[in-house]
């Protein structure tokens, strides 16, 4: 009986060493500290349909997420791979551990931050409305008119639409339409099922471009900054990463990737 309480506890004492040693392993895969989900590969979700922040450009996901991701992964001598998945699935992939960060223009919100750290902003967003040219709608206060009840168009889950529905919808004051990607929002609004959309101004102008007939009101339904988000416990990855994204600031590579998305007109 006790030689099999000595060999148990040797087995038992080999395989706590074998889990602290591959624990190591994974921790110095990231170089400053982070763990990835998987070795020496930085895994990013995001939901490649945000031009200019993420987007398909033939085979590849481009834009300015994930040019800066990229720089960060160079920075800490990991390898990036973008998975792109539905909007409202980032967070849960993060939290769940499935991804190690989730970047998709993503603002920084306090509900948000229950679920989520967040990296250090670095960008702004503005929630604008676009609307059919000739459109009643001329201002956010239009939205919020006693009886007017218009019929808003936004992409799930994300900001557009929490505003919306907590501003506008839980008041009774409009109907929100959630489609899974802007676009579609968009195309709703051109064949006239929705009377505006509420979007990051950024993938607004691009939507305008590529439509004929939209304009986005000259509004701002709200200013938000976008940030990189991890899970609660992994504070070493967010702290690795964070330095990162904070030498690039400081050097200018961050605003020289948005400069190159973004022509100020
Ligand atoms: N900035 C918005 C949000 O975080 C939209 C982001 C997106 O659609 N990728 O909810």
């Amino acid at each position: 009986m006790k030689k099999i309480m000595r060999v148990a506890i040797i087995i038992l004492t080999l395989a706590a060493l074998l889990i602290s040693v591959s624990a190591c392993q994974r921790r110095a895969a990231a170089g400053s500290g982070g763990f990835t989900v998987e070795e020496g590969v930085l895994v990013m979700v995001t939901n490649a349909e945000f031009p200019p922040y993420e987007f398909w450009d033939g085979g590849r996901i481009v834009g300015i997420d994930a040019e800066i991701a990229d720089a960060i992964a160079n920075k800490l001598g990991l390898r990036l791979r973008i998975d792109d998945i539905d909007f409202n699935a980032i967070l849960p992939a993060v939290t769940s551990g499935r991804a190690d960060m989730g970047m998709a223009g993503m603002t920084v919100t306090e509900e948000r931050k229950q679920s989520v750290n967040f990296s250090t902003s670095y960008a702004t967003g503005v929630q604008v409305i676009i609307v059919r040219d000739g459109s009643p709608i001329t201002n956010a206060d239009d939205l919020s008119a006693e009886g007017a009840n218009f019929n808003i168009g936004v992409q799930e889950a994300t900001t557009g639409d929490l505003y919306t529905t907590w501003d506008l919808e839980d008041e009774g004051l409009a109907t929100i339409h959630r489609f899974r990607r802007g676009a579609d929002a968009v195309q709703a609004l051109v064949t006239g099922r929705v009377d505006c959309v509420v979007i990051d101004n950024e993938p607004a102008k691009a939507f305008v471009a590529m439509n004929r007939g939209l304009r986005i009101l000259d509004t701002e339904f709200a200013v938000e900054n976008y940030a990189i988000a991890f899970a609660l416990e992994n504070t070493a990855l967010r702290d690795a990463v964070d330095g990162a994204l904070r030498d690039l600031i400081a050097d200018g590579t961050v605003q020289r990737i948005i400069d190159k998305y973004i022509k100020v007109d």
